[in-house]
């Protein structure tokens, strides 16, 4: 389990401290409310672990009064014995507490997880072209076990020491008023110089990591390859040598300090703890042997020692609370923040879904901007009808990949409008809309999983038949069957015991086996041996057969074939027409043909018989 980063929390928290507000408490308290009976059950274990944890010492002052002063033997046998079940109980109950408490963070940790996770399916393409993924991945792993640790350590022990220190009140008192406020009195007397020396072993504590931090950084930075050859090329070797030894001085200084004030701390801690029960004894003896204070027995002053001493950790923990409690609210702040980011691409309320739908595609003045700033694509307009293919060209940057993004709607036009069938594609279920995309681009992405794991995340219900013969259009099912395992193959990390043309060919049938409407084909720009090349040609020929297509193409045997070529430039069409209109047209695919495709001409036919 990733851990929470407490000095960067901090950081964050002095910047920008979390708002308490009345409607953050209830979004919290959403979390627990389907567990409240679990969470009422336990805060009564915690309660009664805590009258529990006065009983041994109650009892060992019975022990030496009503046994050893006492002299009964009986009496003793038995308090020891009822000393012992207790110590059982405690344990048990001890138990039953801890797995309580994990048991609730574990189920909360997982309702938060299911929701963020729920919540992130949703967010659009651009909100994971933003490069958040490390943040995602914290916000999802150490920020939600942040806030359960929160309630299995800070909400439970806050609970259980405000219990701790009640119970040994309230038996303090029952056995002595004037012992019992001597001792509430002092505890904190002999804290506050423990808290001070702490404060101060924690400053030290955060700057040495700090400075251990920047020198980590440097030598990451300046002894990698690239760093050294940087270091080298400009002759920085002294100035990084004078950096280093300078972070390496003042971290020297700090931890020397940090373990003298570390040694102070046990010392000043262990005094001030031990020197608690003199001032018991001082006064309990004054009482006791001076005033002759009637039912005061030597076995109460006992057990107030023992009390106080329950009373040191509870109060030290309490002391601190709040800084727990604002770092648990600054994690609920970050893990709602991104439950609250809107969902921008979703289902309209009442989404057509049809039956059936035609493969028509149209873009209506089509306009879209991924920042408001730069606008991308300026007022489209085409149409491929059923079973048509258009192709797509022009320089890099004109607008080509975010025309196909539109489609599926991996964002949503900014003006215009895009129509499938006739319908607004806003309009139509999300779900149906892009069950009949399909989409083949450069970059192929296979999970870690078996071949025919990857092929049914296309169409989980297909039968044997329909994966093998998917995978023979795509070209691909001898090899498969060549594998010791055939269609059980495990493709490794993204496919990475697979060739790049295998991968390819292996997501055309993915594609084959969805069978949709419209095929959106991102051709590769990287070439492949020509046997390779030849075979993910033959496939994809196959797939863009009788199906409504829009190639980004960069093969002219590609372009050829299409019915028609739409050029583009900068985010607008420059031309449109067939490969021989435009030859004629002396435009910009006269240019594109003459420097991209005609020099590689001669080997596209080389490939095209391989
Ligand atoms: P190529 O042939 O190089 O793939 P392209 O014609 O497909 O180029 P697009 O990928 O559609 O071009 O990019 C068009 C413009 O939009 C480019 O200027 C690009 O930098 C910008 N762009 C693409 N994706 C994003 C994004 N997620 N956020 C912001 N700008 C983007």
């Amino acid at each position: 389990m990733r851990r929470i980063n407490t000095r960067e929390l901090d950081r964050e928290i002095t910047a920008q401290p979390p708002k308490v507000t009345r409607q953050l408490l209830n979004r919290i308290y959403l979390y627990l409310k389907p567990y409240r009976l679990q969470v009422g059950l336990s805060i009564l274990v915690i309660l009664f672990a805590s009258l529990l944890g006065v009983l041994p010492s109650m009892l060992t002052g019975r022990i030496i009064d009503e046994g050893f002063i006492g002299g009964n033997f009986t009496k003793l046998v038995t308090l020891i014995a009822a000393s012992f079940l207790v110590l059982i109980l405690t344990g048990l109950v001890g138990l039953l507490q801890s797995y309580l408490g994990s048991w609730l963070s574990q189920n909360i940790g997982k309702d938060m997880r299911n929701h963020m996770y729920g919540h992130l399916q949703k967010l659009s393409q651009g909100f994971y072209s933003s490069g958040k993924q490390g943040e995602i991945i914290t916000r999802m792993t150490s920020d939600i076990s942040g806030v359960q640790s929160f309630v299995t350590g800070t909400l439970t022990q806050t609970i259980a020491n405000l219990a701790t220190l009640t119970t040994s009140m309230i038996a303090m008192f029952q056995l002595n008023g004037a012992l019992a406020i001597v001792a509430i009195l002092i505890v904190p007397l002999l804290i506050f110089p423990i808290k001070l020396v702490g404060k101060k072993r924690w400053e030290l504590t955060n700057e040495s990591q700090d400075l251990n931090d920047e020198a980590n950084e440097l030598l990451n930075e300046t002894l990698s390859v690239s760093g050294q050859q940087l270091v080298k090329l400009f002759t920085k070797e002294e100035a990084e040598y004078a950096r280093y030894s300078s972070i390496n001085e003042n971290l020297t200084t700090v931890k020397i300090k940090e373990a003298t004030v570390g040694r102070w701390f046990r010392m000043i801690a262990q005094t001030f703890v031990e020197a608690g029960p003199m001032f018991i004894y001082l006064v309990g003896g004054f009482m006791l042997l001076v005033n002759n204070h009637q039912g005061l027995t030597v076995g109460d002053i006992t057990v107030l020692v023992a009390l106080m001493s329950r009373m040191y950790r509870p109060l030290m923990q309490l002391m601190d609370i709040h800084i727990e409690f604002i770092r648990s609210l600054a994690l609920f702040t970050r893990i709602f923040d991104y439950l609250d980011m809107p969902v921008e691409i979703e289902n309209k309320p009442n989404a057509t879904l049809p039956t059936d739908i035609t493969g028509d595609l149209r873009f209506n003045n089509v306009t879209f901007h991924y920042t408001e700033q730069s606008p991308i694509l300026k007022g489209i307009n085409f149409q491929v009808n059923e079973g048509e293919t258009l192709a797509i060209v022009g320089p890099s940057g004109a607008g080509k990949s975010t025309i196909f993004n539109l489609i599926p709607r991996l964002y949503d036009v900014t003006g215009g409008e895009i129509k499938m069938g006739g319908h607004d594609i806003r309009d139509l279920d999300l779900h149906f809309l892009r069950q009949n995309i399909g989409m083949v681009t450069q970059e192929t992405y296979l999970f870690n999983a078996s071949i025919r794991d990857n092929l049914l995340y296309a169409k989980s219900d297909a039968t044997e038949e329909e994966l093998i013969q998917a995978c023979k259009e795509a070209n691909i099912h001898t090899f498969i069957s060549n594998l010791p395992d055939g269609y059980d193959t495990e493709v490794g990390n993204r496919g990475i015991k697979l060739s790049g043309g295998e991968k390819q060919r292996l997501s055309i049938a993915r594609v084959f086996l969805k069978d949709p409407k419209i095929l959106i084909l991102d051709e590769a720009t990287s070439s492949l041996d020509s046997l390779s090349e030849g075979l993910i040609q033959e496939a994809l020929s196959s797939l863009l057969k009788n199906k409504t297509s829009l190639v980004i193409a960069h093969r002219l045997s590609t372009i050829m074939s299409a019915d028609k070529i739409l050029v583009l430039e900068d985010g607008k069409e420059v031309e449109r027409g067939t490969h021989q209109q435009l030859l004629q047209n002396d435009g910009m695919y006269k240019l594109m043909y003459d420097t991209q495709f005609k020099p590689y001409l001669n080997e596209e036919r080389t490939l095209v018989s391989a």
